[in-house]
């Protein structure tokens, strides 16, 4: 009886939130959707393409179709906090700056590692308990603008299938001079990113397994991911590429090796991120932690692969010099980290390397931000 009673109030919970976030959507993008005369809507912010039928939602379950208009996520937030943009990850994008963070409901994905579980399956599980607050975007501008954070990150759920609050918020962002990074699952299409790119400056994808059946354990498709990666170069949109390296299931040996060779052909100066797993969510139990051995082995078939920078992460302190940044050009150690903490920059505004010179990767400048190196939530 107890199990029911909880059932039932979640299930009412549920359509509560539910209900208060139709109140607060507003109708797609038209370049992001085909309408159809049937009614049928079908919609191009993320690769599963959702023919969404009047009365019914896509497979993210925020985007509904009402009567014949694709309605979507706006004008709220579920998490927002100023986070160290080594977070995020992005290394190669204003080292040492803040990141206001802002994420949404949802996910196209059910990954059952989700560290933003709470948020990203709000609509899945019935444990989740995410809250909504609403928001403008002026609101979340003038609040990374308060907390000195030079970047605004759409994240903690899958951005993409909430682009048009992104795409609002960004617009607002840019003429304050912010630069704007998607944390994305890199599940897209030429039209969401067509839709982005004039707001967009950096985008990291997490590129999760190269197996396609694994892909599909988690709600995705190989392809999709890859096919976005090479389309955000074509954008010129700076990238970074993040690997949870999960025991057994993401760490095959000739997997990886493939993953790498692919990331070099697309471009070797791409920074791959190859992070430790810690077992959560429904992944807590039969699974182990990611050893600093296990990276130092994916760490070599990136090498391998003629990767120029390839950054163990979320084990700090243990991965030898791995958490730096070298030139690619004369092996000088350019940035020293400890975690997401930045303990030395020597790159200056011009993004050249101190001792040779020659030009780094990524987004470089002196943010007028700064940070204490804490993660602060904000209220
Ligand atoms: S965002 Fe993706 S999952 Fe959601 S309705 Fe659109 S195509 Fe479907």
């Amino acid at each position: 009886m107890p199990t029911e009673l909880s059932q039932l109030q979640s299930q009412q919970r549920l359509q509560s939130l539910k209900s208060l976030l139709h109140q607060h959507s507003a109708p797609a993008a038209p370049e992001l959707i085909q309408q159809n005369p049937d009614g049928s809507v079908q919609c191009f912010a993320c690769g599963h393409r959702c023919l969404v039928k009047p009365g019914r939602d896509g497979i993210c379950r925020v985007r509904f179709n009402d009567q014949g208009t694709l309605k979507v996520p706006f004008g709220y937030v579920a998490g927002i906090a100023a986070d160290p943009i080594e977070k995020k990850p992005f290394f190669h994008v204003l080292p040492g700056s803040d990141a206001l963070s802002f994420g949404m409901l949802g996910c196209d994905f059910h990954c059952g590692y989700c560290q933003n579980w709470v948020t990203s399956q709000m609509f899945r599980d019935p444990h989740s308990s995410a809250q909504a607050k609403l928001c403008t975007p002026k609101q979340i501008v003038d609040l990374a603008l308060q907390h000195h954070a030079p970047v605004i990150a759409s994240t903690y759920n899958e951005p993409l299938i909430t682009s048009e609050w992104a795409a609002a918020v960004f617009k607002e962002a840019k003429p304050a001079g912010l630069r704007c990074v998607y944390i994305s699952n890199g599940n897209a299409t030429p039209q969401v990113l067509d839709y982005l790119r004039p707001h967009l400056d950096a985008y990291k994808v997490d590129l999760k397994t190269f197996s396609d059946r694994n892909y599909r354990q988690l709600g995705g498709v190989l392809d999709h991911v890859t096919t976005t990666i090479k389309m955000l170069k074509q954008r010129n949109l700076w990238v970074e590429i993040v690997t949870l390296i999960v025991p057994t299931f993401s760490d095959d040996p000739d997997d990886l090796k493939r993953m790498a060779a692919f990331i070099a052909s697309v471009d070797p100066l791409i920074p791959w991120h190859i992070t430790a797993f810690h077992p959560d969510y429904k992944m807590k139990d039969g699974y182990r932690q990611t050893t600093p051995d296990d990276l130092a082995k994916v760490h070599e078939f990136g090498r391998q692969a003629g990767l120029k920078y390839i950054y163990p992460g979320n084990l700090p302190g243990r991965v030898g010099d791995g958490e730096n940044t070298r030139c690619h050009h004369c092996n000088t150690t350019v940035i020293q980290r400890h975690g997401f903490h930045v303990k030395q920059n020597l790159i200056k505004e011009d993004g050249l390397c101190p001792t040779c010179q020659k030009p780094l990767p990524g987004i470089w400048g002196n943010p007028s931000g700064h940070r204490d190196g804490r993660i602060r939530p904000i209220p």
